[in-house]
């Protein structure tokens, strides 16, 4: 696995570069935008950690330079500023994960197993989670084979969620995506839309659940398929 580590504190990079290298992960290390972005110029990378706070500019602009050109790596940022807006405009701009600092090496690492998890769903029609499956062609959801039967809106906040399972989805993005399927909801239609698939979900057995991530979104996660 190619990691990217983005970050201009020389100590904290020496540590993560360190205890990333142990954990199986070849790493490139950039000290600002530039180098960044020379990197990504002639590498390809499996996962990027994002520092937000660098000399040559702000994390969020190489995010969206980068969604712009259309590369959907995998981006964890690590951020110090911890109010909420600077997570959820991380997350908008298509920041898959976040980190408070300080945080301990074995949280980046799980998160980071987290991001790499799955990637088949971002595009495939079968989507899957825990126990859960869903054909997004034929709009079929499935529980250990079992059909579980939701409406329309429902099928497809779930398949939303599913193609970013293990990741957060902001309330934002959420309502955007549904607005494209031509479902303009209202934020309560939502929470009542998510409440109400959760409860099916549970009861049909399901080992993926719908986790709400307070103040910012939901998240789909459950054990590998
Ligand atoms: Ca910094």
């Amino acid at each position: 696995m190619r990691l990217l580590l983005i970050e201009d504190n020389r100590r904290l990079a020496d540590l993560l570069a360190d205890y990333l290298d142990k954990s199986g992960y070849r790493v490139d290390r950039a000290e600002s935008l530039a180098m960044a972005h020379d990197f990504c110029a002639v590498a390809s990378y499996d996962v990027i950690v994002l520092d937000l706070g660098l000399p040559d500019g702000d994390g969020f602009s190489f995010l969206a330079d980068l969604r712009r050109s259309g590369d959907s790596v995998p981006i964890l940022i690590l951020t110090a500023r911890d109010g909420i807006d600077s997570r959820i405009k991380g997350l908008d701009l298509g920041a898959d994960d976040y980190l408070l600092k300080p945080f301990h090496n074995d949280e980046l690492a799980a998160r980071l197993r987290a991001l790499l998890r799955r990637p088949e769903n971002f595009l495939g029609h079968s989507l899957r989670c825990g126990n859960l499956s869903l054909n997004a062609n034929e709009r079929k959801v499935e529980i250990s084979e079992q059909p579980l039967s939701l409406s329309r809106r429902e099928v497809d906040v779930l398949e939303i969620m599913l193609r970013r399972s293990g990741h957060i989805v902001t309330k934002q993005a959420l309502m955007e995506a549904m607005h494209e399927t031509g479902d303009a909801l209202s934020d309560n239609a939502l929470e009542v839309s998510i409440h109400r698939l959760r409860k099916k979900l549970q009861a049909g057995g399901s080992t993926c659940e719908v986790k709400t991530v307070r103040g910012i979104g939901y998240m789909a996660d459950g054990p590998n398929p």
